[in-house]
């Protein structure tokens, strides 16, 4: 009741959410209240959750910020979905995101853009923008994410909070709507480590339905939080601490590392030198993935329909027009581009030589030290409005995380300080593949 309370208060500001579900959600509840008195309630039985809207979600409007699916009805539920019922977490809605997961900035949701709780000029982040300014402004305490290249660490960053993207193929993708197949990943967004390593323990677990579901047992990613990190080496990339970060997001990321040193970890400088080339591999491997994904979106068999048309071809050409924004075309045009006959080996073919480049540079830098701490993203939040006429600036201000998704590693940010105007810096931890309850324990110890 509490957390469907203040997002009724607040979500005229914030616009954090575009459905909420009051109705399931107190009788979720009442069961949950039952499963508590009957002494067998879990970590999350009762606690509100908020699904970002990429999540299918049966009976409950599932749009993924576009026109395209403003009216669509799931008849399942996403896998994540189901574990957390199971688990007993109540959703209280969904949240606003960019289109198709598409954008850093919130901006290019169909339902408007979300306004970032610390300063409702400035925007939250993206595409997760809604599910970081929900636990931002204390509506739920947890909240489900995806990232693609940084979508739940960059709000997460923007916002004060915590957030993790596990490795790749952690987190099912039955039933969340593809962007980026190769990079997509479900991720974990609360105030805290702990309480992102609980979210992220009842998300994950082999899923036959996903044919990149890792064949892992489920992880207790609480199991490191306790562990001291006297002994931890942290590398820091130096192409992560040249030019490109404003001054005050590298004050306040050398201010946690100076707090990390004194919590008993050594600091080793490491290097990444095809790190500069992630934006670039990014910009064509995502966008080429995304042409193929939204393919399906043809308004028969669900979605936008255009209501007069002349023939089939028509009809497919004015409902993708209508139902699709500026910046999901333009990603559309890129990616069917760079997938075409003579452009294939120049972009395409080249972007995946240069995601190995990247992801081999990881493997190096994990021969010196067992975690990676960065700055998430170069500057703190920004004005509503400010990127969103210059397409190439929104793209650069991903350019510490693209290379997380590109290589498939797990990544964190955590609340490091404030910059500018009192906005919240994020200190992004990238760890090895399956290193996610060391990355958890590693922030938990900072907290
Ligand atoms: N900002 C990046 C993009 O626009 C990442 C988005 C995401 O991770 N879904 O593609």
């Amino acid at each position: 009741t509490e957390s469907l309370a203040r997002i009724e208060a607040g979500n005229g500001r914030i616009n954090a959410f575009v459905t909420t579900c009051r109705d399931s959600a107190l009788q979720a509840a009442a069961e949950a209240d039952a499963r508590i008195a009957a002494g067998s309630a879990g970590p999350l039985t009762g606690i509100p959750l908020a699904h970002k809207d990429v999540f299918c979600t049966e009976g409950v409007l599932t749009t993924c910020g576009s026109k395209m699916l403003a009216n669509f009805v799931s008849p399942y539920d996403a896998h994540v979905v189901t574990l957390l019922k199971q688990a007993g977490a109540v959703m209280v809605g969904k949240t606003n995101m960019d289109e198709f997961a598409m954008g850093s900035s919130n901006e290019n949701s169909h339902s408007g853009p979300t306004r970032n709780p610390w300063n409702l000029d400035c925007v939250p982040g993206g595409s997760s923008g809604g599910s970081a300014a929900a636990i931002a402004a204390r509506m739920v305490p947890i909240a489900t994410g995806t990232d693609t290249g940084g979508s739940v660490r960059q709000p997460a960053s923007f916002c004060g909070v915590t957030g993790i993207k596990p490795t790749y193929g952690t987190v099912s993708r039955y039933g969340m709507i593809a962007y980026a197949s190769s990079l997509d990943q479900g991720g974990a967004f609360a105030r805290t480590a702990e309480d992102c390593a609980l979210l992220l323990s009842a998300m994950t677990g082999h899923d036959p339905r996903d044919s990149t579901s890792l064949e892992r047992d489920a992880d207790d990613y609480s199991r490191d939080l306790d562990k001291p990190l006297a002994g931890l080496r942290i590398g820091l990339p130096k192409e992560f601490f040249a030019d490109g970060m404003d001054d005050d997001v590298r004050a306040a990321v050398d201010a946690a590392l100076a707090e990390y040193r004194k919590l008993g970890a050594t600091t080793v400088e490491v290097s990444l030198p095809n790190a500069r080339l992630a934006i670039p591999a990014y910009y064509v491997i995502a966008p080429a993935e995304a042409s193929s994904n939204l393919s399906r979106f043809d308004g028969v068999r669900y979605g936008h329909r255009a209501a007069e048309y002349t023939d089939l071809n028509d009809m497919y050409c004015k409902s993708r027009a209508q139902g699709f924004g500026a910046e999901v075309k333009r990603r559309i045009l890129v990616g069917t581009y760079v997938l075409s006959h003579g452009y294939y080996d120049a972009y395409y073919i080249k972007a995946q030589k240069l995601r190995r480049l990247i992801a081999n540079d990881f493997a190096a830098a994990f021969q010196q030290c067992d975690v990676i701490a960065g700055p998430t993203a170069p500057t703190t939040a920004y004005a509503l409005g400010a990127k969103t006429d210059d397409p190439v600036q929104m793209y650069l201000g991903d350019i510490y995380t693209v290379a997380v998704n590109l290589a498939g590693l797990p990544g964190l940010s955590h609340p490091a300080g404030f910059g500018k105007s009192g906005l919240p810096v994020g200190l992004q931890l990238i760890g090895n593949y399956f290193g996610e309850a060391r990355l958890l324990g590693v922030a938990h110890q900072f907290q």
